[in-house]
């Protein structure tokens, strides 16, 4: 069975109820591409208001999640607290959490094995920045996150997971990978797989793509073998975002 396409949006720390609800609706009405699954992720103010907006086939993300299951941790959300919301999924790994609030690979490990513990799907991001890619540290890099997360997860444990390849010097600054790049990164986190996890996590875990992805450059991204689909930062938030999650039709 080929892998599902996947595009998550994350619209970071952006938008309240008027705008996010404005989004949401603008995709309900939207013809968007039957076989692809969509993900959206908003604000954790605004998850509920969005799970109860979106239409039932659109899944919603946190964009953050605690790996204790409760108790004395200020400002943080528990796995459970997400599961009561009917929220399914969450982000975990992204690099401005990497490289803003300082989440070490092992933190964001445990957090990642206590979402699919608790029942939540994850979309588990990595990657590299700028000075690691030109040092030629983009594998090594990338297999050193994933590592981390293979100490925690069990082999089926997988099934739950969709990784996001995020350069991080293409998030938000319009530097897109280009496509070669891309699908290079990918084949390697999907040789990654085979030999750490097992050839079913090779052919079935999903390898999405994110940094800079535009309605002008999807469309040849998801040409490539090895892309199988999108986190969108910027564009999730603007009506562009359709013609992403429209990209292979
Ligand atoms: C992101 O936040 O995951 C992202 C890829 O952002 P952008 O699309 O804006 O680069």
């Amino acid at each position: 069975m080929p892998r599902q396409f996947f595009v998550g949006g994350n619209f970071k720390m952006n938008g309240v109820a008027e705008s996010i609800t404005s989004i949401v609706n603008n995709l309900n009405s939207a013809k968007l591409d039957s076989t692809t699954e969509v993900v959206i992720s908003p604000p954790a103010l605004y998850l509920t208001l969005t799970r109860s907006l979106a239409d039932p086939k659109i899944g919603v993300a946190a964009q953050n999640v605690f790996d204790k299951p409760n108790g004395a941790f200020t400002g943080e959300i528990s796995v459970e607290q997400l599961k009561d919301t009917k929220i399914d999924w969450v982000v975990i790994g992204h690099s401005e959490r990497r490289v803003i609030l300082k989440e070490t690979d092992e933190f964001i490990a445990r957090k990642t094995k206590a979402a699919i513990d608790g029942g939540l799907s994850v979309i588990f991001c990595i990657g590299e920045t700028l000075e690691e890619r030109e040092a030629n540290k983009t594998i090594e890099v990338v297999t050193r996150q994933l590592n981390a997360a293979a100490k925690e997860l069990s082999k089926e444990q997988w099934a739950k997971v969709v990784i996001a390849y995020e350069p991080v010097w293409a998030i938000g600054t319009g530097k897109v990978a280009t496509t070669e790049q891309a699908q290079e990164v990918h084949a390697a986190i999907r040789e990654w797989l085979g030999k750490s996890i097992d050839a079913h996590a090779q052919d079935n875990v999903r390898v999405i793509y994110g940094g800079s992805v535009s309605e002008k450059n999807c469309r040849e991204l998801a040409t490539q073998p090895d892309v199988d689909g999108f986190l969108v930062g910027g564009a999730s938030l603007k009506p562009a975002f359709v013609d992403i999650i429209n990209a292979r039709i």
